[in-house]
């Protein structure tokens, strides 16, 4: 289970999230939609603390923390039960499909490189792309460097996936794919939190979906609340017609 409880971050003097409450239970899938700008990806890097967020409270299973006072055992330990999967991929361009599994594997695990091996196997082969691990990032499509992205993400077995917009970076014709697996994930009740703009998607994997404008939750609910009946002024007119 994560709990975030009065998240406040702000870049200079600039506050860009006010006061985000969150709640993803134990499997579940959480789809947070909003505007651009709004703040979803900041709130994402600050529950894996790629941001340093400046207030609140984090609960990740039976741990909790306050973003207030981490010690250095506790960023750590919040690195490694959260993995994210981002918009552009973020792989290592001089490794291959296989090492950019294995290599945070061995540094942030401590897997021997033998047994991060059959792991990273393990994962590929999951996304369907066992064939390609020697091939390097620019010589995969972007479909495949976000699968390769996504495997690395399970193969850290992380309490939580955190997908930043996922298949925004994407040709048309990538997207269905990569939708497809991260689907595949949530019905295996692996916890996710997934910044996404596909509404469709979001309806038909998210338990619940969470709406943020301008640093702030305005709704919260089940998709089918938040997506087809939606409440506040500022979801409908986002939602416009898919409501
Ligand atoms: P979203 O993901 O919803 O599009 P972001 O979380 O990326 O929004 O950004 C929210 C706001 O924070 C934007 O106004 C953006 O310009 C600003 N912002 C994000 N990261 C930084 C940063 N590192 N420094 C300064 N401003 C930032
Ligand atoms: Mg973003």
């Amino acid at each position: 289970m994560i709990k975030i409880r009065n998240l406040q971050k702000s870049f200079g003097d600039k506050v860009i999230l006010k006061n985000i409450d969150l709640d993803v239970a134990e499997g579940e899938t959480v789809a947070i939609i909003g505007p651009s700008g709004s703040g979803k990806s900041t709130t994402l890097r600050c529950i894996n603390l790629l941001e340093r967020p400046d207030q609140g409270e984090l609960t990740i299973g039976k741990n909790t923390y306050d973003f207030n006072k981490l010690t250095k055992h506790q960023i750590t330990e919040i690195r490694r039960t959260t993995a994210m999967v981002f918009q552009n991929f973020s792989l290592y361009e001089n490794k291959t499909a296989l090492q950019n599994i294995t290599l945070p594997l061995i540094k942030a695990k401590g897997y021997e490189k033998h047994e991060a091996e059959k792991t990273a196997l393990e994962y590929l082969d999951k996304v369907g792309l066992k064939d390609w691990k020697d091939h390097y990032p620019a010589q995969l499509s972007g479909g495949q460097q976000q699968r390769v992205g996504i495997a690395r993400a399970l193969a850290l077995k992380p309490e939580v996936i955190l997908f930043d917009e996922p298949t925004s970076a994407l040709d048309p014709e990538r997207v269905q794919g990569v939708l497809e697996i991260i689907k595949e994930i949530s019905k295996e009740r692996i916890t996710s939190v997934i910044v996404t703009h596909e509404l469709e998607f979001a309806l038909d994997v998210a338990d619940k979906v969470v709406f943020i404008a301008d640093g702030e939750v305005v709704e919260k609910g089940t998709a089918k609340e938040v997506l087809k009946s939606p409440k506040d002024e500022r979801t409908i007119k986002f939602l416009g017609h898919f409501a």
